[in-house]
């Protein structure tokens, strides 16, 4: 799968990108993910990438030139889905994350500022994903967010399928409690059953927790 991530702030998510499970992910190719700055694509003499809204109001919009010629530039003919993280989008979900891991080709574009001119948004047919009913800054993080999400079901990227079916919601459940050593800490212990050996018990006591504590903390989920 091949990411790129349309950005006026490149380095922060470059940084990201290159650490840990995802940093390693790349550089054994097992997703390719490019930070491509907008402003490399402005046709503006002082390279600006953004101006004032229409109509008034505080904050500035960024322009719809730098974008489409981005787009065009990366995408040329090649099919793409592209995504424009704004939180007037649809909410990210596990689900919406595995439909968009089957895809071969991605495009996330992060607005800042205002956002971004409606108008290359509806030419380019770009679809919009939250992260959730909040507005952070710049659309960087939400798109790391998205990345990050995405990359981790790529085979190859964590050891193994467990690594991430048995997830919480990766089936409608949240994960049972995790334990490590000491098998006592601060007079609290571990579970007789994790350190018993008896693997049938194990994974029954796995299943009972994850329905309990998904009762518990997230009902909804259960209905
Ligand atoms: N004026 C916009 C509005 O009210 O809908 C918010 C702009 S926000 C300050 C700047 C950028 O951050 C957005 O263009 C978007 O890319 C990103 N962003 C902010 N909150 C987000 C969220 N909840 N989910 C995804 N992206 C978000």
């Amino acid at each position: 799968m091949k990411i790129d991530i349309l950005t006026l702030f490149p380095e922060m998510c470059g940084n990201y990108l290159g650490e840990s499970i995802i940093g390693r992910a790349r550089k054994a190719g097992f997703i390719e993910v490019n930070c491509r700055n907008i402003r490399d694509y402005t046709t503006d003499k002082h390279r600006r990438v953004d101006d004032k809204a229409y109509g008034g109001g505080t904050g500035m919009v960024m322009q719809a030139q730098p974008i489409y010629d981005c787009v065009m530039s990366i995408v040329g003919d090649n099919s793409a889905r592209l995504i424009y993280m704004s939180p007037q989008g649809k909410p990210l979900n596990q689900k919406l994350v595995k439909e968009l891991a089957g895809e071969q080709r991605l495009v996330i574009l992060c607005g800042h500022y205002e956002g971004v001119d409606r108008r290359v948004l509806d030419e380019l047919g770009f679809e919009e994903i939250s992260i959730g009913d909040y507005v952070v800054t710049g659309g960087e993080l939400p798109a790391l967010i998205l990345t990050d999400a995405v990359a981790r079901l790529q085979e190859g990227v964590l050891p193994n399928q467990d690594a991430f079916t048995e997830e919480s919601h990766y089936n409608g459940l949240l994960e049972e409690p995790k334990y490590t050593r000491p098998e006592v800490w601060r007079g609290r212990k571990v579970p007789d059953v994790l350190i018993s050996g008896h693997h049938a018990n194990i994974e029954k006591w796995k299943k009972e927790q994850s329905r309990k504590i998904t009762q518990e903390k997230r009902p909804d989920m259960l209905t």
